[in-house]
């Protein structure tokens, strides 16, 4: 039997990746695996376990807890959750604290080198549709199919500020739009793993496109399997 292709989608944030990925890998039948949910999961690790007295992220200490961070998707009715040393951190992983503090944690090569091989395991059998900001770049350079997403920041910080709202978040459009701003620059600019567009990516803008719309496109670019 022939492996099932690997698709790559990366990008900026609040570009609806994952929410997309979600659907294709449905249509598919593949598994989609979001690869920001486990630098999510290292950060709110560290806000419970490695503050300083500044109460901000001690970052040696992190570092050194390594070892101690089990993370693992489990299957919850149908959908791949996240779990933290046997606890379920789905809903804790998007509190606006780990937004605000995971592209600091992101840059760490010990925390990138400490999550690369993990997913590389999970996209060995294929059938997977992973998104981040270097999947294809570096986590899986070779995928069969590589996409990376934009759009312009004053829609991408509405969907965001839309998104937080409808989860029952208070929170104000300008916050909203500033952790985004700062994510992406932090993310974009970072020494390890930048977020970039593979060269053999393929650039899918979707300002003016709606959800289902970005779907279809994607789709349309993808053989029969
Ligand atoms: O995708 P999401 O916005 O949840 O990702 C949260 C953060 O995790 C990003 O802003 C980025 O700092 C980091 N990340 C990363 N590499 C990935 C996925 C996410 O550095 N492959």
């Amino acid at each position: 039997m022939t492996k099932k292709p690997v698709i790559a989608i990366d990008g900026f944030s609040s570009t609806g990746k994952s929410s997309i990925s979600k659907i294709i890998a449905k249509n598919l039948g593949f598994i989609h695996l979001d690869t920001g949910a486990l630098y999510r999961g290292i950060t709110y690790y560290a806000l419970q376990n490695c503050l300083d007295e500044e109460q901000t992220i001690d970052i040696e200490k992190l570092i050194t807890c390594l070892p101690h961070i089990q993370l693992e998707f489990q299957n919850v009715d149908g959908e791949l959750e996240l779990f933290l040393n046997g606890k379920n951190i789905n809903k804790e992983i998007r509190f606006p604290q780990v937004s605000d503090n995971v592209s600091r944690v992101a840059k760490e090569a010990a925390v990138r080198n400490f999550l690369l091989q993990m997913q590389r395991d999970l996209a060995a059998k294929g059938g997977v549709i992973m998104d981040g900001r270097d999947i294809g770049t570096v986590v899986l350079p070779h995928a069969d199919y590589k996409f990376f997403m934009t759009a312009g920041q004053e829609e991408r910080a509405k969907r965001r500020f839309t998104e937080l709202q409808t989860a029952g978040e208070k929170t104000d459009f300008e916050t909203v739009k500033q952790n985004l701003l700062s994510r992406d620059k932090i993310d974009s600019e970072r020494e390890i793993s930048p977020l970039k567009q593979a060269e053999d990516a393929i650039l899918i803008d979707n300002t003016n496109l709606t959800k289902e719309q970005t779907v279809q496109l994607i789709l349309s670019y993808l053989k029969k399997f």
